[in-house]
């Protein structure tokens, strides 16, 4: 039975660990098609380019060659062959991935690599426009999300036990104009598409989050 889910939703509603979960849970493949985006954001920050710079960073896009495989059963994302899998988590990374995003030349270059996944069978694929443009046949859609102040208290979290501290503060503006900026941009911004299945996680615990995610893509593929 071909299982493909797609999620979208705001930053920080908890997709990829959802995602992952379904994965392990199916049996299938886990596409974080944010981590290509935030691999273009590395090559950018690190050839000196502003993400914002339309231009430049268009014509950088012939020198950049985004590759996902599987290593030990996780997702590792490839920049022009180097695995950079853990240097894309910063949070600069997170602001300069938004920027570059909202270049549709970057979204078209990306845009191959994400079909060809989806295209490969079963896969659990999180990100902006995976139902409303990557998967749009997919057998479940779901739209993640939960208020901003939980978004933002849930990154911090994540940066307090890697070590990177910022303060709440200072991630929940990041968190509001990530949010501006992915549901604004021109091409494909971040909405839920008609027949996704809405799942507001405000105050859930992880735990019962993921019953309630199970139990519901359980009830979509019976249907
Ligand atoms: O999901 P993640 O936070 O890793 O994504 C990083 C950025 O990439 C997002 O803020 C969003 O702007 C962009 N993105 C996108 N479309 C996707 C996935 C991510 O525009 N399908």
């Amino acid at each position: 039975m071909l299982i493909r889910i797609a999620i979208d939703g705001p930053s920080g509603a908890g997709k990829s660990t959802i995602a992952r979960a379904l994965a392990n849970e199916f049996g299938i493949t886990y596409a974080d098609t944010g981590a290509m985006y935030r691999a273009v954001a590395l090559y950018a920050l690190r050839n000196s380019i502003d993400p914002k710079d339309d231009e430049g960073v268009r014509n950088a896009l012939g020198n950049i060659k985004v590759d996902v495989s599987i290593v030990d059963g996780v997702q590792c994302v490839f920049l022009n062959g180097e695995n950079v899998t853990a240097l894309i988590r910063k949070e600069k990374i997170s602001k300069a991935a938004s920027d570059v995003s909202a270049i549709p030349e970057v979204r078209n270059h990306l845009l191959i690599l994400q079909k060809h996944i989806a295209e490969r069978g079963s896969v659990v694929m999180d990100g902006r426009d995976i139902a409303t443009n990557i998967m749009p046949d997919a057998e479940v859609k779901l739209f993640l999300t939960a208020s901003v102040g939980d978004r933002a208290l849930r990154r911090y979290n994540e940066l307090v036990e890697r070590g990177e501290p910022l303060s709440y503060d200072e991630i929940l503006a990041d968190m509001k104009l990530r949010d501006a900026n992915d549901s604004q941009r021109a091409v494909s911004p971040l909405r839920q598409a008609e027949d996704a299945i809405k799942i507001d996680t405000t105050g859930n615990s992880l735990k019962k989050t993921l019953e309630i995610v199970s139990e519901t893509v359980r009830r979509a593929l019976k249907q």
